[in-house]
């Protein structure tokens, strides 16, 4: 090649490259809203307002070392009449307690695919958050778990003229950590209840169950039940409505069960914040929802969680290599590293 044929070659080059278009990439600051025309201040509005989106909490299946576990702190108490026949006692209850636990845990950490809409492409993510039975901090003995004789607030009736459900009584008696512990009442349906079905009430971030002494006893039946009015502490609205805030939990019209005629022989939901026997999909929108809520200085809900952003973890070290960004809160437990790429 000759010297003026390379002197071109290297010009084309520099025009090449400094003519390729350069992406400038930065966080949204007033003097960029001021710059904007008009009609474009409202796009860009909601574009820097997306720190409030459900989903910018839910956690990113490619980035999961970036979302942390929750714990939500719970005690039980075990409410029973003054003669002892209403409610399991002793270490049947603390049993009882803590396999209610472990297994609505396990619904969470499982999580369904959506049967609703039908044919839905709805994601199945990790819901990122769990139960923790918290003992009093400064009792070794303490399990979380406690039994009032109470012949006053030892009943729950959900309906008729007796009903009780939103009665804060027990609550006011006996609750343990208020603040900072998720306490739920297991307690006894009324005598002349004919439906030995369970049921539940969420009153603030206190819980109230009943049935399942009455009922079947078997632990594992009424874990819907918690996990359901979990949902509720932790801001989820009932589903099937319309009204809860998220697009991927559609409008229906709440099937129990399945059914051999319509609509429920098709139309049947398996959401944890619809009314139905399987209750064990939280879908993005949701899950987004419950972290942002935990995410929320001042948020009551965040005083439930277990604070385990306050004691440093190596092991939780992120290590971030490419373009990521985190419009949401988040807490960190161990050291960020931002790998710096050479050229
Ligand atoms: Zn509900």
């Amino acid at each position: 090649m000759k010297a003026s044929a390379i002197f071109y070659w290297w010009v084309g080059c520099l025009l090449l490259f400094g003519c390729s278009p350069k992406i400038l990439s930065h966080f949204c600051t007033p003097e960029d809203l001021l710059r904007l025309p008009e009609e474009d201040k409202k796009e860009k509005v909601r574009i820097s307002s997306t720190c409030r989106e459900p989903l910018a909490y839910a956690p990113d299946t490619n980035y999961l070392s970036h979302a942390p576990m929750r714990y939500i702190r719970v005690n039980f108490h075990f409410i029973n009449s003054e003669d002892s026949t209403h409610n399991f006692n002793g270490q049947e209850a603390i049993n009882y307690a803590y396999n209610l636990v472990a297994n609505a845990n396990s619904d969470l950490a499982q999580n369904a695919k959506m049967n609703l809409p039908l044919g839905n492409h709805t994601p199945v993510l990790p819901t990122n958050f769990r139960y923790l039975i918290a003992p009093l901090p400064n009792d070794p003995n303490d399990k979380g778990v406690y039994f009032h004789y109470d012949n006053e607030v030892c009943y729950y009736v959900h309906k008729g003229k007796n009903q009780n459900l939103y009665s804060k009584d027990v609550i006011k008696k006996y609750a343990v950590q208020l603040d900072s512990v998720v306490n739920v009442f297991i307690m006894s349906l009324e005598a002349s209840k004919t439906d030995a079905g369970g049921v539940g009430v969420t009153l603030g971030s206190s819980i109230k169950m009943a049935g399942m002494y009455d009922g079947t006893k078997e632990f594992w039946r009424y874990r819907q039940i918690l996990n359901h009015e979990m949902g509720h502490v932790l801001s989820l609205q009932h589903s099937w409505t319309g009204n809860d805030g998220c697009e991927d939990t559609p409008v229906h019209t709440n099937c129990w069960n399945v059914s051999e005629t319509p609509p429920c022989d098709s139309l049947y939901s398996n959401n944890v914040m619809d009314y139905n026997a399987l209750q064990l999909a939280w879908t993005p929108c949701q899950i987004g929802k419950v972290h942002r809520m935990m995410s929320t200085l001042g948020a009551p809900q965040r005083k439930l969680i277990a604070p385990t952003w306050c004691q440093f973890k190596e092991v939780a070290t992120i290590t971030i290599a490419d373009s990521i960004h985190w419009d949401s809160a988040k807490d960190i437990e161990g050291n960020i590293v931002i790998k710096m790429v050479a050229f």
